[in-house]
């Protein structure tokens, strides 16, 4: 069967811009999911689905569209609307442009690519004898705090499932397993004096300076710890710091911000509470501190020998894909779908080495592949 049209709609949703409104809270005309899920619903509604808008924020709905059939058990494909800001982009993020074998633009990669090709196989499903069972979720605020997918996930789903399919940039590739993320806030606090009198105050940034070392050595040791077969070790970052407000000053403040990706197996509160031991035991009496959490996002694992895995692997082969099991680093949605008790993997078209980035393309071919793959999985075949 031919996909160029899988192509073809990724293009026009490239051009509907649905930045995450963290990402860029004062450009109201990019900004935000409505417009894009306005858009699929209408575009599902006339191919003949069932669709639903479901509102998880003001102006910000998740869509979901349902085919409901004969063959069982019905699968759920998921794919994310929002895309991340376009402040760092070097071509025009909202363009898709003309070449046949790219499609370029924010969000054409992750997850414009994912939502087409699920779209596309969708249509292609309600015409298909037997009538298959499927829904096909279009979520909102997964670059930011999954409020979509939690949405999703915790009210009761149209139909029964037999698990999850993650769109992801995953060149198509299966992942079974992936990291899961904490991060944390430490604000260091001291004592503000005038600089010409540093002896009264109590300078938060040497002490801050000295707690950074700390992590970059705890990042050391983790590096020495057992990698997990699919996703390897687990890593820390320190990513940013900030502190003091004039140079005459002996700053009272200096905060940084913690990012530690987690394996499968590790608990993000246990993680939390490790990193905030790290620092009780560091400061010691010496100088207060706040640690706040961030984000406390667990990893996801899934048997690769669970029937959802063993039904995506069945449709790869037939596409002529490769049916191998991996894992990767980033976090996505499907751990959220796991927490709620649905067997979740992550498979999509695109690298996700072109996410986020200044220049971001998907190859029009996998595309394409992908709505084959998607169409084989909802058919079961
Ligand atoms: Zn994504």
């Amino acid at each position: 069967m031919n996909y160029a049209d899988a192509v073809a709609l990724l293009r026009h949703l490239v051009t509907i811009p649905s930045v995450n409104p963290a990402a860029s809270p004062t450009k109201s005309d990019t900004v935000g999911e409505g417009r894009l899920a306005r858009f699929i619903f209408q575009y599902l509604s006339d191919a003949g689905l069932h669709c639903l808008m479901q509102e998880v924020l003001p102006g910000r709905p998740n869509v979901i569209a349902v085919l409901e059939g004969d063959s069982t058990p019905a699968v759920l494909l998921e794919a994310h609307t929002d895309t991340v800001g376009t402040d760092n982009m070097e071509i025009a993020p909202f363009e898709p442009g003309e070449e046949p074998d790219i499609v370029r633009g924010r969000g054409s990669c992750d997850d414009k690519a994912s939502l087409a090709a699920m779209m596309t196989a969708m249509v292609r499903a309600a015409r298909h004898t037997p009538r298959c069972s499927c829904i096909f979720a279009a979520t909102v605020d997964e670059e930011h705090l999954f409020r979509g997918v939690h949405k999703l996930t915790t009210e009761p789903l149209p139909l029964p499932v037999q698990g999850a399919v993650v769109g992801e940039p995953t060149q198509l590739r299966i992942i079974c397993a992936h990291k899961g993320t904490v991060r944390l806030r430490i604000t260091v606090l001291g004592k503000a004096a005038h600089s010409a009198e540093p002896q009264r105050g109590d300078n938060a940034i040497y002490h801050a300076a000295a707690l950074v070392e700390v992590l970059a050595r705890h990042a050391q040791q983790l590096a020495q710890r057992p990698a997990h077969p699919l996703v390897g070790r687990p890593t820390l970052t320190v990513s940013t710091i900030q502190g003091g407000t004039a140079i005459n000053m002996v700053p009272d403040r200096c905060e940084i911000k913690v990012d530690r990706r987690i394996l499968p197996g590790e608990e993000p509160a246990a993680v939390a509470a490790e990193l905030r031991q790290l620092v009780a035991r560091h400061a010691n009496g010496r100088f207060s501190y706040e640690v706040e959490d961030i984000l406390l996002d667990p990893p996801m694992e899934l048997s690769p020998d669970a029937p959802i895995v063993e039904r995506c692997q069945r449709a790869l082969e037939a596409a002529g894909g490769c049916s191998q099991v991996c894992g990767a680093a980033f976090g996505t949605n499907a751990s959220k779908f796991a927490i709620a008790g649905i067997p979740a993997l992550v498979l999509g078209p695109g690298d996700i080495a072109q996410a986020h980035t200044a220049t971001e393309f998907v190859r029009a071919a996998e595309v394409e592949q992908a709505a084959d793959i998607y169409f084989r999985i909802i058919t079961n075949q």
